[in-house]
């Protein structure tokens, strides 16, 4: 069901009107911008998970959506359409590489949404997406070399450096798959310990539920309320709790070794944590660094609608070009 949220147009700007998409694991968000910048029928739609054809389920889910805008919004003509989704995404050709989780491999997204909506479109990483937002809009918006966090069912990063998007082919950022703990829990990609298999929403809920075994009643079923048992003084979830936040200062340490950023932006659910993450976050990676230059630990500032906004800028970019939008220039290698 289509609502319509208040959204800063002024902060999207004028531009071409777009369509765009935020294709997740388990949801498609779906909005139609006008040449305002307004965010218009904002929709969330259940994914529709396939198989090995997701792909083309989730491509006559865009066309049936925007079919819904078209009759909803007459008089907006959208001139291209950005997706953004998970996983190994190669964003120069519009091709989705991988997803584990949406079970696709090598869909030419970009060309088939291309020729089905006779629009400019894009496919886009969402978590690079949303920190393009983040960079263009919102809170890493000051700084030329900084780093988006997105914190949610997975975790992943949007590297910034000197103004550009660090992509590699779609491999970049996967810092998710960094591992803290090599003797730690077996990880979906294969290997142990990785930094999600201690510090994503799910991993501190089910590290919660282990750790407490029948103690807990009834079992928190997302990590806002494992943070809310460690507040009220229980051992299991202070115990998982301070681990992820070791583990994700461990990843941000190493991240400022390699990259030096000058900010690190933390986006997702996890971020809504505010003071119970950023303050012991600072404090441990503080700890952690010796000579480097400390970065600046900040909230992401647009919020849940990172990716979807981060579409939209990336659809614009389809039409107008980088330079009309200011949208980041990619930077990296394309797939084979
Ligand atoms: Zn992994």
């Amino acid at each position: 069901m289509a609502e319509d949220l208040s959204w800063d147009a002024a902060l999207l700007g004028a531009g071409a009107a777009v369509l765009a998409y935020d294709i997740g694991g388990t949801d498609t968000k779906a909005a139609l911008f006008d040449s305002a910048g307004r965010m218009l029928g904002l929709s969330r739609t259940a994914t529709p998970l396939r198989g090995a054809r997701t792909g083309e389920a989730v491509l006559d889910l865009v066309e049936k959506i925007a079919a819904g805008f078209a009759l909803d919004y007459p008089g907006v003509h959208p001139q291209a359409v950005g997706m953004v989704a998970p996983g190994i995404v190669d964003d120069g050709s519009g091709v989705g590489v991988r997803s584990s989780n949406l079970g696709w491999e090598n869909v030419p997204f970009k060309a088939l949404a291309e020729s089905r909506l006779n629009l400019p479109a894009s496919f886009s990483h969402d978590v690079r997406a949303a920190g393009e937002a983040e960079h263009r809009l919102g809170a890493a918006q000051p700084f030329r070399d900084v780093v988006v966090i997105v914190i949610g069912t997975g975790i992943a990063a949007s590297i910034i450096l000197d103004g550009r998007a660090h992509v590699a082919g779609g491999f970049a950022g996967e810092i998710g798959h960094s591992i803290v703990d090599p003797r730690g829990d077996l990880c979906p990609c294969g290997a142990a310990g990785c930094l999600e298999t201690m510090a994503s929403a799910g991993a501190i809920v089910r590290r919660y539920a282990q750790a407490a075994g029948r103690c807990s009643e009834p079992a928190p079923t997302d990590a806002k309320q494992v943070l809310a048992l460690a507040r009220a003084g229980d051992p299991h979830a202070r115990r998982v709790w301070d681990e992820a936040v070791d583990a994700l200062a461990l990843v941000i340490e190493q991240l400022v070794s390699a990259l030096a950023p000058e900010a690190i932006v933390i986006g997702g659910g996890l971020s809504q944590a505010g003071d119970a993450l950023f303050v012991p976050l600072r404090d441990r990676v503080g700890a952690l660094l010796s000579f480097h230059r400390p970065p600046r630990l900040l909230p992401a500032r647009i919020g849940e609608n990172a990716g979807l906004i981060g579409a939209a800028l990336r659809a614009r970019a389809a039409v107008e070009g980088p330079a009309a939008t200011g949208v980041l220039p990619l930077k990296g290698t394309a797939c084979p």
